[in-house]
């Protein structure tokens, strides 16, 4: 039996409007290189930071919603390297004393109950970043640049306990954290554009031998599916090495998106000597109960607790809330389909599957779709009276999303209304069976799947506007007598 260990630690860029310590803009993704720099944040001699109060505001919302313990009494300190992005030669951190410490966050995997203790959460300021001309790999690159935007850009760094116990684990944590955080809106949640990082600890115990692998940390995972494809190549690799008898190193490794497998980055040194002493230009960051108990009052409805009022509000099923839930502008409009229809269970199909994949398709938001509750309402009244068949239905749905029409408009412009008259729908049958006497005989010699050929016929002669139900009742019943 084989146990797996893992920890996270993730990297949240706070979604704050200036950076962590200057008045530079930290939205800085898709700015001009070194346009978003001043001689704070570029660590110019004289130059003093400044705490932006926002960032606490934001820290705070983000270690409450993951029920962590807040220090009234938090330091800033300093982290010592050389490195060309980081002007500084130190970046500014809250090592002795976090902000936050002692949370978890609970979810369900597979239905059960899991929870994650947080260990500790803390603020600091990015670095800057690195191109390397001509290559991705330094070693081929004929020269380095390097775009100082990102330096002093906020972060909170979450660091868990080692209590997740598989990849999926790990990748439904990073989703609901994500979730929550964007809820909170403290952080984007952008995986891909880097405002969200996870680092990885997984290491393996082996039960029946009662030893441990070596602890691997994996780096660099940009997606919410990589966490889970990285953590479990790893796992393979470290279990392959305790079945021949031997280890892993211990050592920190990269996941490789194109070969799909990590690859050593270098061996794991001790602990860094990063040379951490107290930030000597910033006091003491101190907090009182007041101002906590204001932003506690001010968090709102999290996903964990949003999945778990939807299900018991509206009885629909946990996956679904967990779906619906995810997004919380998609929530508020099933709730408002779901209370002004009156069929909580529909509403959720369609908005899971017909919905989201049009929002997907077109990658844009529910806020730019033309398609609002009215046109969930009448499309379910359409569905009720009969009026069109959930096949026209969905048909129909791709076109209203293209145009913003309501379906009953559609039906009459397009005359896509069903046909449920039964005396037409004999006259086509009596006419098919006339021209088809084989078949008919066929199915009074047993033959039963002829059925579908005379349904095929009334489909056709109908352009699949016939009532289903309908068809099959008047087929049947003409082909008995
Ligand atoms: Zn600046």
């Amino acid at each position: 039996m084989y146990r797996t260990v893992i920890g996270l630690e993730i990297h949240a860029q706070l979604s704050t409007k200036t950076k962590a310590f200057c008045s530079c803009s930290a939205d800085v993704f898709e700015l001009e290189a070194n346009t978003a720099i001043c001689p704070v944040c570029t660590g110019q001699p004289g130059a003093l930071p400044v705490l932006n109060e926002s960032v606490v505001e934001y820290a705070v919302k983000a270690a409450l919603a993951l029920n962590c313990k807040i220090n009234l009494k938090s330091t800033f300190d300093r982290k010592n390297y050389f490195y060309p992005d980081l002007p500084k030669g130190y970046q500014i951190t809250q090592y002795f004393t976090p902000i936050a410490e002692n949370g978890f966050l609970k979810f369900k995997v597979d239905g059960e109950e899991k929870k994650v203790r947080i260990r500790r959460i803390h603020i600091e300021e990015d670095a800057g970043k690195m191109i390397h001309q001509g290559s991705d790999s330094i070693s081929e690159a004929t020269g380095s640049l390097v775009n100082l935007n990102r330096c002093g850009v906020p972060l909170i760094e979450i660091v868990t306990e080692p209590d997740i116990s598989s990849p999926k684990e790990a990748r439904i944590f990073m989703e609901l954290l994500r979730d929550t955080l964007r809820a909170l809106d403290v952080c984007s949640g952008d995986m891909e554009k880097g405002a969200l990082r996870c680092d990885a600890n997984i290491s393996i115990v082996d039960e029946e031998a009662k030893k441990a692998s070596n602890r691997v940390e994996v780096k660099n995972i940009n997606s919410f599916k990589f966490v889970e494809k990285a953590l479990e190549f790893e796992r393979e690799r470290i279990i392959k090495a305790l079945e021949s008898g031997s280890n892993v190193e211990k050592e920190t490794r990269t996941w490789n998106f194109a070969k799909r497998e990590t690859s050593s980055m270098r061996s794991k040194e001790e602990e860094n000597d990063y040379r951490y002493f107290p930030e000597p230009d910033l006091p003491p960051l101190r907090l009182t109960r007041k101002y906590i108990e204001m932003i506690e009052r001010s968090l709102p409805e999290l996903p964990q607790e949003k999945i778990e009022r939807l299900v018991r509000e509206y009885g629909i099923p946990e996956y679904d809330a967990t779906v619906l839930a995810s997004d919380g502008e998609v929530a508020r409009f099933f709730e408002d389909v779901a209370k002004r229809t009156g069929n909580p269970k529909e509403a959720s199909n369609w908005i899971m599957t017909e919905l989201l994949r049009e929002i997907n398709q077109r990658g844009i938001s529910l806020r730019d779709m033309p398609i609002k509750v009215e046109h969930f309402v009448r499309l379910f009244e359409l569905l009720k009276q009969e009026t069109i068949s959930v096949k026209i239905a969905k048909e129909l749905f791709p076109i209203m999303v293209e145009t913003g029409k309501f379906p009953d408009q559609l039906v009459k412009e397009r005359g896509m209304e069903q046909i449920s008259d039964k005396n037409l729908i004999e006259e086509i049958v009596l006419k098919a069976m006339k021209a088809n006497p084989k078949a008919v005989q066929q199915y009074k010699e047993g033959k039963k799947g002829v059925m579908g050929y005379f349904i095929g016929a009334v489909m056709k002669e109908t352009k699949g506007k016939a009532n289903p139900a309908v068809v099959n009742e008047v087929v049947r019943r003409l082909l008995e007598t």
